[in-house]
């Protein structure tokens, strides 16, 4: 289902085209490629009105300012918030995803989980992690000074139309000639996605945020 053009979930649309055999629905906030968070008054709306569960992707939220839907759960039994420790924890490698919901739906994962538990060597990595979470958030917070400076330095540049706000690890950025500059970064060694034919991001790049020395190259 399509996002509205200010990259929303589109309630009245979702619930719409939902059918009796419709049990799931995904959001994700923030967003990828466009970077923003959804709204969480459409995510109520969702949880309130939606007849099955409603997920909401949270790969992004650590780079957001704003606390997510984690707030939302004691309202929504039929809520799921995922989250993981591949992108602001530095730590894709393990391969471990998070997910937050009430008794009765962790009850069934507990039930379906017990010769396919997360592998020890995963499970220790993380709690070795959890017990320092102050090195994320000084990797967040370096990552969010660039984040910043980009975001004013894209700005200041002729070919660059628009730079959409952002609560991800990247920027969604509208420019003169997606696919010139595309090639042109390309040549340079720099590595962005090109979304100009996905819908609603007509024209734009996908920026990541990389380390201060990347970021300034
Ligand atoms: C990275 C990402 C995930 C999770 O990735 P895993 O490595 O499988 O935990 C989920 N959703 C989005 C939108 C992502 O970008």
């Amino acid at each position: 289902m399509s996002l509205t053009p200010d990259f929303q979930p589109d309630v009245a649309a979702i619930l719409a085209a939902a059918t009796p055999a419709s049990r799931i629905v995904f959001v994700c906030s923030p967003n990828n490629p466009t970077g923003n968070l959804a709204d969480p008054e459409a995510i109520r709306r969702l949880a309130s009105t939606f007849q099955g569960i409603v997920v909401v992707d949270e790969a992004y939220i650590d780079f957001s300012t704003h606390t997510g839907a984690l707030e939302l759960l004691p309202e929504f039994p039929n809520l799921i918030v995922m989250q993981t420790f591949s992108k602001a924890w530095g730590m894709a490698g393990i391969r471990l995803g998070m997910a937050f919901a009430s008794k009765e739906i962790i009850h069934l994962f507990n039930k379906v989980k017990p010769p396919y538990n997360i592998n020890q060597l995963t499970q220790e990595k993380a709690l070795e992690a959890l017990q320092r979470p102050e090195e994320k958030d000084r990797m967040v917070e370096i990552l969010l000074r660039e984040r910043e400076k980009l975001e004013t330095d894209f700005g200041k540049l002729p070919s660059v139309h628009r730079v959409y706000p952002s609560d991800a690890n990247f920027l969604l950025v509208r420019v003169t000639d997606p696919h010139a500059m595309y090639t042109y970064l390309v040549e340079q060694g720099i590595i962005v996605r090109n979304r100009a034919n996905v819908h609603l991001c007509e024209g734009s790049l996908r920026i990541s945020i990389g380390t201060p020395k990347k970021t300034r190259r």
